[in-house]
């Protein structure tokens, strides 16, 4: 779709600036033409002819995190986000993809057993120290130019991935008759794998089996990059997966492809026959959070309710990991950061606080701003990196004035982000994701 067929959409801006409060970007560098308002105003020149398609759109079009703070402040819920999405699109097609876009979205991400090898590559590469003599001869420039300065953001990587260990195969749970899927997005499967192994352990616990998914990419990378063809040739391979895996439902615990596997109308838009396998796949699909949630809370009468929550975790050891953290005495205190496709995209917000709440001696306290972008937004802060750590500054000015203990989400893109932060401003607070935190409490209650 061109920019021009969203020209309602787009012309639906009165202008009114409600969205300026809320735009992390704008907060951060108070220009016009990184909120909401000023973007559309770029679409309507675009359309109109008096703004040119060329490399100067770069910035305008590929500054926004997609994070969709400023629909949820609008009045006429003009949906930002996917109109800028859409523009790269075309944008691509005009003015040309970067090679390491190609790369990436086309030859890594739809084949995980590539992506493996490059993560271990990688991982051979930092944990040796090999990546600062490729930084120095500035071999990590062709990839863009922010990150050689990025490169510290992941401290070490895993030279096994997740699958590498628990291969796509049916497992044996200890549930009675649930059998789930276990879709293994890319962040856990090459980076968090202690949550990974956490999971896949908790669904055990819960389901009667489990299938570790021969899943690739969601392909929320290359669909943020407006990459509309890899997108399909990624979520394709995965409702093939999704059609041929015997499963009750399918759970994820990244928040980002959970919010992106259920929106894969959208991909596959104007394709009737595709629609409809998509249709019932979206039936069966689960946030870890939601599932855990309902195996925690109960729900009203499907096999989700007659089960037991828990799970695990990202740096170091899980639960034990939790258990190290929590005081002895008094009470532990725990925030929660909102990642943007669970609270925009797919409306989780409470369950979270309330699996945190449920946990003995744990004292919740909320975060300002808990649900507003960390400035992670996939790898965004590869290519815009001074940009997204001043959007993550300002989130850890949060996070440090509710002195927590420990700082819980559900998204490993965040999780990475996050722990950065932490690192960089000398915070003692520990990062977990929020199945780390179940299993500790299972193993209270066990
Ligand atoms: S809040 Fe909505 S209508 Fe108002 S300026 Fe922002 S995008 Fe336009
Ligand atoms: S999606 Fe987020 S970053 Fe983009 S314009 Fe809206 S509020 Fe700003």
């Amino acid at each position: 779709m061109t920019v021009s067929a969203n020209y309602d959409a787009i012309a639906k801006c009165n202008k009114c600036g409600f969205c300026h409060v809320a735009c992390p970007i704008f907060r951060a560098t108070g220009h016009e033409s990184g909120v909401a308002r000023g973007r559309l105003a770029m679409l309507r020149g675009l359309i109109e002819g008096r703004v040119e398609w060329n490399h100067e759109l770069e910035d305008p079009l590929f500054t926004c995190l997609g994070c969709g703070a400023c629909t949820t402040n609008c009045f006429g819920a003009v949906p930002t986000a996917d109109l800028v999405l859409n523009a790269r699109s075309e944008y691509f097609e005009r003015v040309g993809k970067k090679p390491a876009h190609r790369l990436l979205f086309e030859h890594l991400l739809p084949y995980p057993k590539r992506l493996h090898l490059a993560a271990r590559a990688a991982a051979l590469g930092k944990n040796s120290g090999a990546s600062k003599v490729a930084k120095a001869m500035g071999l990590l420039r062709i990839f863009g130019r922010d990150l050689p300065k990025a490169e510290g953001i992941v401290e070490k990587l895993p030279t096994t991935s997740f699958r590498g260990t628990t291969r796509p195969e049916t497992y044996a749970g200890q549930g009675k008759d649930l059998n789930i899927g276990y879709f293994v997005g890319c962040g856990v499967d090459v980076i968090q794998v202690d949550a990974g192994a956490a999971t896949f352990n908790s669904l055990k616990r819960i389901g009667k089996s489990v299938t570790v998914l021969n899943n690739c990419c969601c392909g929320l990378p290359p669909w943020s990059y407006g990459d509309i063809e890899n997108t399909k040739v990624l979520a394709e391979k995965n409702l093939k997966v999704f059609a041929e895996a015997d499963v009750d439902v399918i759970v994820t615990d990244c928040s980002s492809c959970a919010s992106f596997l259920k929106e894969y109308r959208k991909v596959f838009a104007g394709e009737p026959q595709k629609l409809e396998l998509v249709e019932e796949t979206r039936k069966k699909l689960r946030d870890v959070v939601e599932f855990l949630y309902t195996a925690e809370f109960g729900a009203s009468g499907d096999k989700e309710a007659a089960v037991v929550d828990s799970y695990h975790d990202a740096h170091g050891s899980g639960s034990a990991a939790v258990q190290a953290v929590m005081k002895n005495s008094g009470k532990t205190v725990v925030t929660y950061h909102d990642p943007c496709h669970a609270v925009r995209g797919q409306g989780i917000k409470s369950e979270s606080r309330e699996l945190l709440k449920s946990i003995p001696n744990v004292e919740f306290r909320e975060m300002a701003e808990a649900d507003w972008c960390c400035g992670g937004a996939g790898s965004y802060a590869l290519t815009h990196y001074d940009l997204s750590q001043k959007v993550l500054d300002r989130k850890i000015g949060n996070l440090k004035k509710t002195e927590a203990d420990i700082l819980v989400t559900s998204c490993p893109a965040c999780m990475i982000q996050l722990a950065w932060g932490i690192r960089k401003h000398g915070l003692n607070t520990k990062i977990f994701h929020i199945s780390e935190m179940t299993a500790y409490k299972e193993g209270l209650t066990a």
